[in-house]
């Protein structure tokens, strides 16, 4: 149905840029220090920033710089980021504007570019230079580059998408009109209704059957998935989504979700724009994403960050979630509901008051995807098996 080209990707990861504040005329002390870590590849790059308060305490922060080149910001995360001209400007979000002495606050945002990308150098912190008069400017660089050989393949069409199967679901699927464990996979990776690939910049990730590791029966799909933008790797399936779409699936993963943010769960919305439901992970917690206006279920303050939970990592877990047109999500981890990861239509701070500040959200998705997408830090080896999605609650 649609051809994935992985187009050659040269990956590179620049990590360890750090641009640090000098002194400031008649030895003042210095404002701020920034450090800004790129991972960028040769169309667009993400940037992860923290900055530290190295002046009286504050209430609100901007920081804002000057882009050198004809990098655009498409969007940001943990901050407001805006750019006019060549300026941008970051502030705070309602969690991390207060900064003591010392205290730092991160963010991030991904751009696009070409050319030559170069660090900013004219950082500013609520309006007075990070540098001040004849900076005293540290960087450190360190930097690995790595090329990924061109790949081309083109996936076969699936028309055929809500066939009910069972397939040695231990689980069970009720009433589900997807249920599939993934016994009669006969090739190398994964065919039917299954089409693997991810709309763009496809890279080292890598989806397979796997007849070594199961949930039920002998197989469930691998998912290598890498580090870094390029590297999205996804399986999934059609959907029609009129009706409040019930989830669940099985999920086992080597390595503890990372502070940035990653997704291994994702579903086009074609009433959204036909921008993505993310579920996945920031701040080493599950999280739902928005990509059209990158609102996190649960806000990302500590606060809400603990009424998540992190995705055991060495055994299978199930994973459950409702997404309901009205625009309300709730979602289930080894058969317990995870409070951070609901949002029920009544704004509470910490939790879905972000989310819901987005009205008129009336998901309509269309597809499923389970799969691996890190947007900077996060490489994780994962395995999915019993994928059941349904018009009713589905049990572990
Ligand atoms: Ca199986």
């Amino acid at each position: 149905m649609r051809n994935l080209l992985a187009a050659v990707a040269a990956v590179v990861s620049i990590a360890g840029l750090v641009v640090i504040g000098g002194a400031s005329t008649a030895g003042a002390a210095p404002v701020c220090a920034v450090d800004y870590k790129l991972n960028q590849w040769a169309t667009g790059f993400t940037a992860n920033v923290t900055v530290t308060n190295q002046s009286a305490p504050v209430t609100s922060w901007k920081l804002t710089w000057t882009f050198s080149g004809n990098q655009s910001v498409s969007s940001g995360w943990s901050a407001d980021v805006k750019q006019s001209g060549a300026v941008v400007t970051a502030s705070n979000m309602p969690w991390n504007g207060a900064l003591g002495t010392g205290a730092s606050a991160a963010f991030g945002f991904q751009a696009t570019y070409s050319g030559t990308n170069a660090t900013p150098t004219d950082f500013a912190f609520n309006g007075v230079s990070c540098s001040g008069d004849g900076p005293t400017t540290t960087t450190t660089t360190s930097s690995t580059t790595s090329s990924t050989t061109s790949t081309t393949s083109t996936t076969t069409s699936t028309t055929t998408t809500t066939t009910t199967t069972t397939t040695g679901n231990e689980g069970g699927c009720g009433s589900a009109t997807l249920c599939d464990g993934f016994e009669q996979q006969t090739g190398s990776t994964p065919s039917g209704r299954w089409t693997v690939g991810a709309a763009n910049c496809t890279g080292q990730g890598t989806v397979s059957i796997d007849s070594s590791v199961a949930h039920s029966g002998s197989k469930s799909v691998r998912v290598n998935g890498g580090s870094g933008y390029c590297n999205h790797i996804f399986f999934g399936t059609p959907m029609s989504g009129s009706s409040a779409v019930h989830g669940r699936f099985y999920v086992r993963h080597t390595t503890a979700l990372p502070q940035s943010h990653v997704t291994f769960m994702a579903m086009k919305d074609s009433n959204d724009g036909g921008k993505d439901l993310r579920m996945g992970g920031q701040n080493s917690a599950m999280q739902w994403n928005r990509e059209s206006d990158d609102a996190t279920l649960p806000e990302q303050s500590p606060t809400g960050v603990s009424k998540s939970k992190p995705l055991p990592t060495g055994q299978w877990n199930c994973v459950q979630f409702t997404v309901d047109p009205a625009g309300r999500l709730s979602t289930s981890l080894n058969g317990a509901v995870v409070e951070g990861l609901v949002a029920d239509g009544v704004p509470t701070a910490d939790v879905d008051r972000q989310w819901l500040a987005k009205t008129n959200w009336r998901p309509t998705v269309t597809d499923f995807r389970l799969g691996w997408e890190s947007y900077g830090d996060g490489a994780n080896t994962l395995w999915y098996d019993d994928v059941a999605i349904g018009s009713s609650p589905i049990a572990c």
